[in-house]
């Protein structure tokens, strides 16, 4: 019944919802091989010419800044991120990678990191990022934010356990790139997944962004930085379909189920 009124709901948005690209563009994505990049660059190109301008989140939901912004990121140790820097560099963009930092390929064991391919439901042949793909990244420009050390449900554990998968991660990805982390991603993204308690245990800790993944919310007069949306990204479809994900003002539909209006 649940997923009928959801259905329904959806159904409503794609139609009477969509409005003008909004002046602030937060998107995320999870993989990248190389036949979804064409689709990837060929909307960012596009968006890049509208005069959308590369900012990481701190930048995105600051008062002050460029009219048009655009904040790219991307979830869960895909070593193909680092695969795709060249085209990241083309592109004139820098994007922000949540990593999540007990399953690096070089510093975890195998079965590590397939509980982590399993949670994050991909099949486990891939190879998961490499503390030295990880520091190259960095190297590049882009900014890394904390995704966790094991991927879990944070609503789900008890507060004895957020030390060892929040604290303790953030300072093994500062100690491994040798930077401040200041930005975070809760896992799977949806409001059920997170709590008020557990934003002002990140803020506490010194977190100054939070990334949700609650597509259809970039219409928000001001941005929380400690809630900032995205808009899931879907590299393998075309640029039309992604571009109508953006225009869908779902801010009630938000409010009234905490999750994503795309499928
Ligand atoms: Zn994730």
């Amino acid at each position: 019944m649940k997923q009928q009124i959801l259905k329904t709901f959806r159904g409503v948005h794609a139609v009477f919802r969509r409005r003008q690209l909004p002046n602030r563009i937060a998107i995320y994505g999870h993989e990248l091989p190389p036949e979804q990049r064409q689709h990837f660059a060929a909307c960012i190109s596009h968006l890049v010419s509208m005069g959308y301008v590369s900012v990481n989140p701190r930048e995105y939901a600051a008062v002050e800044g460029p009219s048009k912004r655009l904040f790219v990121s991307f979830d869960d140790n895909f070593a193909d991120w680092y695969d795709s820097l060249a085209l990241f560099d083309r592109l004139g963009i820098s994007c922000t990678f949540y990593v999540t930092s007990g399953v690096f390929f070089d510093r975890s064991t195998r079965a590590e990191q397939k509980a982590f391919m399993n949670q994050i439901c991909q099949p486990d042949e891939k190879p998961t990022l490499s503390v030295t793909q990880l520091k190259k990244i960095v190297a590049r420009g882009h900014t890394i934010g904390c995704h966790t050390h094991t991927h879990p449900v944070l609503s789900q554990l008890s507060s004895e356990r957020w030390d060892r998968e929040i604290a303790h991660s953030k300072r093994v990805l500062e100690r491994l790139i040798d930077q401040k982390i200041v930005d975070f991603s809760f896992p799977f993204g949806m409001r059920r997944d997170f709590s008020s308690t557990l934003s002002a245990y990140c803020q506490g800790l010194g977190f100054q962004t939070i990334a949700t993944g609650i597509s259809g919310q970039l219409y928000q007069h001001s941005i929380d930085p400690m809630f900032v949306h995205r808009t899931g990204w879907k590299s393998h479809l075309p640029i039309a379909e992604n571009i109508k994900n953006l225009q869908l003002d779902a801010r009630i539909y938000g409010k009234l189920f905490g999750r994503s209006v795309i499928g």
